[in-house]
């Protein structure tokens, strides 16, 4: 059994997960990464790449078997898949909808139940879920994505109660907007945007341009590591808009707060 704390790490072939595991693995952790097509993963040194679709129970399985026994523990899963969709709510299919929800909550749901009993027995683990700012703070056009972000939240907050007498913790990730190709790998609602049309575009212009604006996924991956070697913390905003939004949502009154996001969605007083 390797001394080195062992971390898988879902979605590791792009963006974020890419990143953290170069960063976990520069500083001595044993890394497994996950994607779908690891022949199509970009070769980590230090990463060890195993076929994992977080939305297939077999797949979920078998990649978790096979770091067990290749590593004979996991010290911390982090699970960082996901996808978007954006589009209005009233244009969302439930297929669409059921998507989404499938790959960023149920996917953490079945590698939670995958990794937990070897925690539980090892009485030692950490699990951490990439959020998002927007599972605290929804934002126009991006409904189911928020809401599925939402859901990770209330989860994970559930399980952390649930599991720490068995010294195993869940810490929520909140990035900000960062540039990733999220949105290039992420869906648009099908249906005609009809009456919504263009105040998507404005809000989906302004959405890009903070996307290719924000800092890139090596600070999302600083503060993962940074979280794991530090004091334990629930939920940790990732960069200052992040944490500066946190503490806005908790503390400037429902009005004001809805008031400023609707001005800078461009959307009208009301
Ligand atoms: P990317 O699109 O670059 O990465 C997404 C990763 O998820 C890819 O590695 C992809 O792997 C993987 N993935 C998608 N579907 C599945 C699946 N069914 N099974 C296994 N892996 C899958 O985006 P980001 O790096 O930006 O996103 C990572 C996380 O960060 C997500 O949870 C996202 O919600 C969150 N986040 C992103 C923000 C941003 O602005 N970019 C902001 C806040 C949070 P594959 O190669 O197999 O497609």
């Amino acid at each position: 059994m390797p001394k080195q704390k062992v971390v898988v790490i879902t979605g590791a072939s792009s963006g974020i997960g890419e990143a953290t595991a170069r960063l976990l693995a520069q500083n001595g952790y044993c890394v497994f990464g996950g994607a779908r097509n690891p022949s199509r993963a970009r070769p980590i040194s230090g990463v060890k790449f195993g076929t994992l679709d977080v939305t297939d129970d077999a797949s979920v399985v078998s990649f978790v078997d096979w770091v067990l026994s290749e590593a004979g523990k996991i010290d911390i899963l982090i699970n960082n898949a996901g996808v978007s969709l954006a589009g209005p709510v009233e244009q969302t299919s439930i297929a669409e909808a059921t998507k989404v929800f499938d790959v960023n909550v149920f996917g953490p749901l079945r590698m939670i139940r995958a990794v937990l009993p070897s925690m539980r027995s090892a009485r030692s683990g950490l699990i951490v879920n990439i959020s998002s700012v927007l599972g605290f703070l929804p934002a126009p056009f991006m409904g189911i994505y928020a809401s599925t972000k939402h859901a990770l939240e209330g989860m994970s907050e559930s399980l952390d109660h649930e599991i720490r007498d068995f010294n195993v913790r869940v810490i929520l990730m909140e990035p900000a907007f960062t540039n990733t190709n999220l949105d290039v790998n992420s869906a648009n609602t099908e249906a005609p945007l009809g009456v919504y049309s263009s105040q998507v575009e404005a809000t989906m212009k302004t959405v890009v341009a903070q996307i290719k604006s924000a800092p890139g996924p090596e600070l999302v991956a600083e503060r993962i590591l940074a979280a794991l070697e530090g004091p334990y913390k629930m939920r940790q905003p990732v960069g200052r808009q992040a944490t500066l939004l946190s503490r806005l949502r908790r503390f400037v009154p429902a009005k004001g707060f809805d008031g400023s996001l609707r001005k800078s969605f461009g959307f009208r007083k009301a």
